[in-house]
């Protein structure tokens, strides 16, 4: 029996397929939207279709840009040689707020999760190794602390090493199972500096 009509049913159901918006979280959102004035709603989701079409993946470091190759990687004063590895766009953010880091990035876009099935060739792995052909000296461990940040550490160590390339993995201080976009500048700066060799 549908309780509404079907139009915010169809709203709640969109709605509810974002990721952390549970069946209650949706449905108030739908009703919020269907309140909200004509011009905000056209505001809003032409905001979405813009994003849509425009973000893309940089073409080096695979964060999310609007140009083929993004800000960081075409600053001539960051560190080319130096990559952190880290698992998405935010936490990427989160690091860059310290304003510290002068290194550049890869982003992973995910984690390995042999419990959820996504393996090595499901994150971009790849593209950070062939990044490695070229003149690159240290690569910076700071996927999370979770299970699966520390299998991926743990796997790229692994495969890296054989390179002779330096790798390091961001010190423990950020709380087991913490996302690293939850902690704060000084926390992370000190998992930075007191970085160990794998
Ligand atoms: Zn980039």
């Amino acid at each position: 029996m549908e309780y509404y009509s079907s139009h915010i049913s169809k709203l709640i159901e969109e709605l509810g397929r974002l990721p952390g918006i549970g069946p209650k979280s949706a449905q108030r959102l739908a009703f919020h939207i269907v309140n909200m004035p004509p011009e905000q709603v056209e505001a809003l989701s032409a905001s979405i279709r813009e994003a849509k079409a425009n973000v893309r993946y940089c073409r080096i470091c695979c964060t999310l840009t609007d140009q083929e190759i993004c800000p960081i990687c075409s600053n001539p004063s960051r560190d080319q040689k130096k990559i952190m590895v880290v698992e998405n766009s935010r936490d990427l953010a989160a690091y860059e707020k310290t304003g510290k880091y002068d290194g550049v990035y890869h982003v992973l876009h995910g984690a390995i999760s042999p419990m959820l099935g996504i393996g090595p060739d499901d994150i971009r792995l790849k593209e950070l190794m062939q990044r490695l052909q070229g003149d690159v000296e240290e690569v910076i461990i700071a996927t999370n602390s979770s299970l699966e940040g520390e299998t991926t550490a743990m796997y790229i160590s692994k495969l890296i090493k054989p390179t002779g390339i330096r790798v390091t993995r961001i010190a423990s201080g950020v709380p087991v199972g913490g996302d690293l976009e939850y902690i704060d500048e000084v926390t992370l700066l000190r998992a930075l500096e007191g970085r160990v060799e794998l």
